[in-house]
C-alpha cells in the first residue's frame, strides 16, 4: 500500500514537471502569480524554508572546503542528493577555488538540475549564482572585461550595457542564469579595497551605469536564453567604512543616505533587478542584515522592490558570532528575516532551514513571512525561465569568447584608459624610439585583471591565458623586440634591480614604469597606507636622475598616492584593472593608435588622507580647508583639443520645469577623438548646505578634426532636488548655475 502510493506520488510528481517544461511560459504576471500560487499552495513547510536557503558548491562535491585553485571541484551524489532531496535548498552558488570549463559548467548544472526536477517531490529547479564580476570570471576563456570603475571611466552607456549582455551570454552558455553583480556602493573611500568594483564616486554617473548594467544583463525579457538575472550589492553602506576597511562600520546620516548613496540602487531596482544582496557591515550601529528600515521599508516598501533579498556570505549566522545583536544563531535568523530577507547565503551548512523551521513551528516568524519570500523567490525563478529550462543551452558554446567580444572588450579598455599628464606632448610616442619597460605591473596579466578573475582573489598568474598580452608584450608588438628592454625593477614591495634598470635606461629614449597593485579581492585588500609601495616610488625616483623621459603607468585597484613622483615623469596613465586586452588598449593609446578618451571616476588623491570628493560642500573648501586632488574627477586628456561655446539655458524657469541646456563642442586639433561632454549644476544656496557641483549629465560623442556637435541636456527637477533638514525631498527656488567644460551660466528657479 505504501508502495502504491509512493507511485502514484511519483506520477503526479513528473506529470508536474512535464507541465512546468511542457507549458510556454508567458510574461504576464497573472499567469506568473497562478503559477506560483499553485506551486506553493503544494509546498511543504521543509520545502519553502529549504527555497530560501542557498549553499555554495563545496558542500555537495567530493572534495569538499578542500579547495586547490587549479583544480575544479567534482559533484559528490550523495551530497547533492542530501542537499536537494533532503533539504530541499533552492539556490547553489560559487565555484570552489577554481574556474570550470564551459563544459565542465554544464556538466555541474545538469547534474544539480536533473536532481532537483527528477528527484524531488516538487521539481523545482536550483537558482545557481555566480561572481560575474567583469565577465564570466569563473568559466575559462571568458570575455574578461576592464573592472567597473574603468568601465565608468569609459563613460560610455552602451560599452556599459554592451558588456553585460555579453556577461550574461557567457555565463548562461555555462548554464548559470544569476549574476551577483553590479556593486553600487559608490567608490568615494579610496581605501576600501573594493573600490574597484564600484563605479566611482559621483551618485549620478553610478545611477546611469547601474540602468545600462541591469538592462544589459537581463534585458527586455529575462527568460531569453541569453539573459541572467542582476544582483545589486551590497546594500547599503558597504563602500563607506568609516576606518575604510572591508565590512566595517559606516555611519551614514539620513539626507547623505538619501542623496547619495541609496540612489544608484534605486535606478537599478527601478530598471528591474531582480535580486538585491545585503552589506555585510552595519550602518548606524545596525547590522545591514537585521535592518528592517534599510530592507522592508525603504527597499520593499519605498522603492517597490519586487525581487528578492539575499543575504552575503554567512552574515546571517554573523548577526550572532560577530556583531553580537542576537543571542542565538537561531535568534539571528529570526532577526534577518523578519528584518525583510528572503534568502540566506549561509552557506556551509542546513542551519538556517533547520532554525527557521523551529522558528515558525514556534510562531516567531509568521508563515505569511515565509510565503512572501518564497513567493519573491520563485517568481525570479519563473522569469528566468527556469521552469521552462533548467538546463544549459549547448548552442550558446559556439559563440562564447567570441571575436566580436573581444572586440568590444578592446573597446571598452581603449576607451578606458586615461590620460593624466602629457608633458610636451611626449605622448603618442613614435614606434622608432627604444624603450625601457620596467616596473612590477609590466609583465604579469593578474595585475591588468585584479579580484575575481579565475580565482576568487585573481592572483595566480601561471592560471591566466598566455595567449593575451601583458603589457611587455603589447609594446613588443608595437615597436618589436629589438627595441625594448624589459628589466623588473621591483616587485611590488620590494626592490629587485633598480640599478639594472638605471643602467639599462641609459641606452634608452624612454622609459615606460609600470606601476600599481597585485590582485585582491575583499578584506585581504586592505591597506594601511594609500601612498605607492616605497620601492616602486624609489623606481621611478632612480630612473629620474637618468634625465630620459618617464612614462608612468599605472594598474591599480584603487589610486595609490604618487605625489612625490608625478613632477619626475613626462606622462601618467591610468590603467585601472583594464581587463584581458587591457594591455594592448594601454599600448594602442601610448602609441597613437587610438586617442584617449577616459575620464576619471573618482579624484584621485594627492595624500594619504583628507579626501575630499569633487562634490564637496562649502566647508570643505574654506580657510585652510582645499579641495586639492592630484586629479579632479572627470579629468583625462586627449591628444586632439576640444573648444566649447555656446552654452545656452533659459534664465527663468518654474519649479516643476525640464530646462534645457546646450552646448557647442568642437574638435580644433587635427586628429580625430571622442570627448565627453559632461554638465554640472551648482546650488547656490540651500536649506542645508550644497555640494560645491554635481554632475547632472554626461554624452559621449566622437568628432572629426574640425567637426562640431551641439549636445543636448535636460535638466530635470529630479536633479535638482534633495533632502531638506526635515528629511523631505526637495527643490528649492533660488539661483544656480550649470558648467559645461570652463563654461557657465546661471538660471534662476521661481
Ligand atoms: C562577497 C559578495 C559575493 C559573495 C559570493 C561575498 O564574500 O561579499 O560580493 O557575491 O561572497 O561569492
Amino acid at each position: 500500500m505504501k508502495k502504491y502510493s509512493k507511485l502514484i506520488l511519483i506520477l503526479i510528481v513528473s506529470l508536474s514537471v512535464v507541465m512546468f517544461t511542457g507549458a510556454s511560459q508567458s510574461k504576464d504576471s497573472d499567469e506568473m502569480n497562478k503559477f506560483v500560487n499553485d506551486l506553493m499552495s503544494k509546498m511543504t513547510l521543509e520545502e519553502k524554508v529549504g527555497q530560501m536557503t542557498q549553499i555554495t558548491l563545496e558542500v555537495v562535491t567530493k572534495e569538499g572546503d578542500n579547495r586547490d585553485p587549479k583544480k575544479p571541484l567534482t559533484l559528490d551524489s550523495g551530497k547533492l542528493h542530501e542537499a536537494i532531496v533532503n533539504y530541499k535548498v533552492g539556490s547553489i552558488i560559487n565555484t570552489g577555488g577554481a574556474a570550470n570549463t564551459v563544459e565542465a559548467w554544464h556538466d555541474i548544472i545538469t547534474t544539480i538540475q536533473d536532481v532537483a526536477t527528477k528527484e524531488t517531490d516538487i521539481g523545482i529547479p536550483i537558482l545557481y549564482g555566480i561572481d560575474a564580476i567583469h565577465g564570466a570570471n569563473y568559466t575559462l576563456g571568458a570575455t574578461l572585461f576592464p573592472q567597473n570603475f574603468a568601465m565608468a571611466a569609459t563613460r560610455n552607456r552602451e560599452l556599459v550595457k554592451e558588456s553585460a549582455a555579453i556577461t550574461s551570454y557567457e555565463i548562461r552558455a555555462s548554464g548559470i542564469p544569476w549574476n551577483f553583480n553590479p556593486v553600487l556602493g559608490l567608490g568615494r573611500e579610496p581605501y576600501w579595497p573594493r573600490f574597484w568594483e564600484t563605479f566611482g564616486e559621483d551618485p549620478y554617473l553610478a545611477s546611469e551605469l547601474a540602468i545600462e548594467y541591469v538592462n544589459g544583463i537581463q534585458g527586455d525579457d529575462v527568460s531569453a536564453p541569453t539573459k541572467a538575472a542582476a544582483c545589486v550589492k551590497h546594500y547599503l553602506g558597504d563602500s563607506v567604512p568609516k576606518n575604510g576597511r572591508d565590512r566595517t562600520p559606516a555611519f551614514i546620516p539620513e539626507g547623505y543616505l538619501r542623496d547619495f548613496i541609496l540612489p544608484p540602487y534605486a535606478a537599478g531596482v527601478k530598471a528591474g533587478a531582480l535580486t538585491v544582496m545585503v552589506n555585510s557591515g552595519e550602518n548606524n550601529g545596525i547590522p545591514s542584515h537585521s535592518d528592517h528600515y534599510l530592507l522592508t521599508e525603504i527597499l520593499k516598501g519605498e522603492l517597490d522592490f519586487k525581487g528578492f533579498i539575499v543575504s552575503d556570505w554567512e552574515d546571517i549566522k554573523r548577526l550572532h558570532t560577530r556583531d553580537r545583536v542576537a543571542e542565538t544563531p537561531k535568534e539571528a535568523v529570526r532577526m534577518a528575516v523578519m528584518a525583510g530577507l528572503d534568502m540566506s547565503m549561509v552557506p556551509y551548512d542546513y542551519s538556517f532551514a533547520t532554525l527557521l523551521l523551529e522558528l515558525v513551528n514556534e510562531g516567531q516568524v509568521p508563515i505569511s513571512r515565509i510565503d512572501d519570500a518564497v513567493k519573491r523567490i520563485l517568481e525570479v525563478k519563473y522569469k528566468l525561465g527556469l521552469f521552462t529550462n533548467p538546463y544549459p543551452n549547448n548552442d550558446l558554446i559556439k559563440g562564447f569568447a567570441s571575436e566580436e567580444f573581444k572586440k568590444v572588450n578592446l573597446t571598452a579598455a581603449q576607451e578606458a584608459v586615461t590620460l593624466l599628464k602629457n608633458n610636451n606632448s611626449i605622448l603618442p610616442l613614435s614606434k622608432e624610439k627604444k624603450i625601457l619597460v620596467t616596473g612590477p605591473t609590466a609583465n604579469k596579466m593578474m595585475v591588468l585583471n585584479g579580484g575575481w578573475t579565475i580565482t576568487w582573489q585573481g592572483n595566480i598568474e601561471e592560471l591566466y591565458p598566455v595567449e593575451k598580452n601583458t603589457l611587455l608584450e603589447s609594446v613588443i608588438n608595437k615597436v618589436g623586440n629589438e627595441n625594448v628592454v624589459y628589466v623588473e625593477g621591483t616587485t611590488i614591495n620590494e626592490e629587485v634591480n633598480i640599478d639594472k634598470a638605471v643602467k639599462a635606461a641609459e641606452n634608452c629614449d624612454v622609459i615606460f614604469a609600470s606601476l600599481g597593485e597585485d590582485p585582491y579581492c575583499e578584506s585581504p585588500g586592505n591597506i594601511n597606507d594609500l601612498t605607492l609601495d616605497e620601492a616602486q616610488l624609489k623606481l621611478v625616483t632612480e630612473l629620474a636622475k637618468t634625465g630620459k623621459p618617464i612614462v608612468l603607468i599605472l594598474f591599480e585597484g584603487r589610486p595609490r598616492v604618487i605625489n612625490k613622483i608625478v613632477d619626475k615623469v613626462d606622462a601618467v596613465i591610468m590603467g585601472y584593472l583594464p581587463g584581458m586586452e587591457g594591455a594592448d588598449a594601454t599600448a594602442d593609446i601610448i602609441f597613437g593608435d587610438v586617442n584617449p578618451s577616459g575620464k576619471l571616476p573618482f579624484s584621485y588623491p594627492k595624500t594619504p588622507a583628507g579626501f575630499t570628493t569633487y562634490d564637496y560642500k562649502p566647508l570643505e573648501k574654506y580657510d585652510v580647508n582645499d579641495y586639492d586632488p592630484q586629479w579632479t574627477f572627470g579629468y583625462g586628456l586627449s591628444y586632439t583639443t576640444f573648444a566649447y561655446s555656446d552654452l545656452s539655458v533659459i534664465e527663468q524657469a518654474g519649479i516643476d520645469d525640464e530646462i534645457d541646456v546646450a552646448v557647442t563642442v568642437q574638435n580644433t586639433g587635427k586628429v580625430g577623438g571622442k570627448e565627453t561632454v559632461e554638465l554640472y549644476i551648482t546650488d547656490l544656496y540651500g536649506s542645508v548646505s550644497r555640494p560645491d557641483q554635481q554632475l547632472k549629465g554626461f554624452e559621449k560623442i566622437y568628432l572629426e578634426p574640425g567637426e562640431l556637435k551641439v549636445v543636448n541636456f535636460k535638466v530635470t527637477p529630479e536633479h535638482l532636488a534633495f533632502h531638506n533638514r526635515e528629511n523631505k525631498k526637495v527643490v528649492e527656488p533660488g539661483e544656480f548655475k550649470v558648467r559645461v567644460g570652463s563654461l557657465i551660466k546661471s538660471f534662476t528657479l521661481n
